[in-house]
């Protein structure tokens, strides 16, 4: 690149990131980060991540798996980009985002890949004590949400085949559990659209 890469991240809207082609951080828009960090209640200094996978920043089992894989298709060009539009929501925040993921190329070679995640949209709502429920991939009490859209899985229990998904507002109308492990995945429809090369 031309640009010295530290001041292109720091320029860039949102938390954007610089991943070589093994998906390991390697440098990082540091003021937007540290905004972020504090936005949403980090108390103590903003978390390491360079030097560390993008990966194990996402949730354990099928959105990590999803993730690495089309992460390393961009990076092998066998996909040009990834760019979701996702919900990251807190008990009473509604929060839109969107992710870009597209490779940076010297010559032939990926040098790294730009991770960029912008947040869209953020709106208070009534409090969905669901998204605060701590993170586990198995269990009596787990409880699957899309990790873009947002909707749970219902009924809940995990098995996949029967079930339904619904808004997670309704999730507590349909006399959902309180205390409950939560499990991220995706629905059929956002799982289409990840995949899909044009979103
Ligand atoms: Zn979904």
């Amino acid at each position: 690149m031309s640009l010295n890469s530290q001041d292109m991240l720091e320029a860039m809207d949102g938390i954007a990131l610089l991943i070589d082609p093994d998906l390991v951080v390697r440098h990082i828009g540091w003021s937007h980060w540290t905004d972020f960090w504090k936005k949403n209640g980090g108390d103590s200094d903003p978390v390491g991540v360079v030097g560390r996978d993008i990966t194990e920043f996402f949730s354990e089992g099928e959105v990590r798996d999803v993730y690495r894989t089309l992460f390393l298709d961009v990076a092998k060009k066998a996909r040009h980009a990834v760019k979701i539009n996702y919900r990251c929501d807190s008990p009473v925040l509604r929060r839109s985002m969107r992710l870009t993921v597209t490779a940076v190329q010297t010559g032939a070679r990926t040098e790294y890949l730009l991770y960029q995640s912008m947040t869209l949209e953020v709106e208070q709502r009534p409090a969905i004590p669901l998204f605060g429920a701590p993170t586990g991939t198995s269990g009596p009490d787990i409880v699957k949400v899309c990790a873009v859209c947002a909707k749970v899985q219902w009924p809940t229990g995990g098995s996949a085949a029967g079930t339904e998904w619904i808004e997670p507002q309704d999730y507590y109308r349909r006399g959902g559990a309180d205390v409950v492990v939560l499990s991220h995945g995706f629905c059929g429809p956002c799982q289409k659209i990840l995949l899909s090369e044009d979103e």
